[in-house]
């Protein structure tokens, strides 16, 4: 007896019955030619911000990595499996992709494990092992006098945007291109209650409403 969730089965139903058939040539033209999506996304493992689902996005368009708080190491050589830095590097040096977005979230738990201080898991858990690597040896995150948590949440929540925006560049292959001008690197954070997307102005270096900047 096969017990795949029915509601998955269902889902694929609907998908092959109504959205395949409208791209069904694609498809069959990526399986042919390959991919060649120009954008990869980084971003949250969170079930409520689906790359696909708030860029509107087909078969083929994103190359699409996603790990708890949208998080990217720094360029470690170090002969260890690093998941990340291998999408990175075929996402730069095999498809060649022209742009790099780092896509931040709202309530983010990775986030809030991070700043509740990792409780009530142990030091020896994966989440707090993994969220450690978004500090810098000696560096203090503390809620400042004057804000509310809610506040604080939010600027750690961007503050991780910026650090893996950061450490993309102790990548020399990301670095390289970059500096070529081949490529670009992007932040944006997603509002979840209200659906509103937020992308980050490099110059100012604060997010403003995708709906003004498109406007
Ligand atoms: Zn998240």
């Amino acid at each position: 007896m096969i017990t795949f969730p029915k509601h998955l089965l269902d889902g694929y139903r609907t998908f092959s019955t109504q959205r395949l058939p409208t791209e069904q040539t694609r498809y069959r033209d990526l399986s042919v030619k390959g991919q060649s999506p120009e954008v990869m996304v980084i971003g949250c493992c969170d079930s409520r911000v689906s790359p696909e689902v708030i860029f509107d996005a087909g078969p083929g368009e994103l190359f699409v990595v996603r790990n708890v708080a949208n998080l990217v190491p720094v360029y470690e050589p170090d002969g260890g499996a690093h998941g990340i830095s291998a999408a990175l590097e075929y996402a730069v040096n095999v498809l060649r992709i022209k742009h790099i977005v780092v896509l931040g979230h709202a309530q983010c738990g990775g986030i809030r494990a991070f700043i509740d201080k990792i409780e009530p898991l142990s030091p020896g858990d994966f989440i707090g092992r993994w969220m450690q690597m978004f500090i810098k040896p000696g560096e203090v995150v503390e809620q400042r006098d004057h804000e509310t948590m809610q506040q604080f949440t939010v600027r750690i929540e961007k503050a991780a945007i910026f650090r893996s925006l950061e450490n993309l560049m102790t990548f020399p292959f990301v670095k390289e291109r970059v500096q070529k001008g081949e490529m670009d690197l992007h932040g944006a954070y997603f509002g979840v209650a209200e659906g509103t997307l937020f992308v980050l102005d490099k110059a100012t270096k604060e997010f403003k409403s995708a709906r003004s900047v498109a406007a």
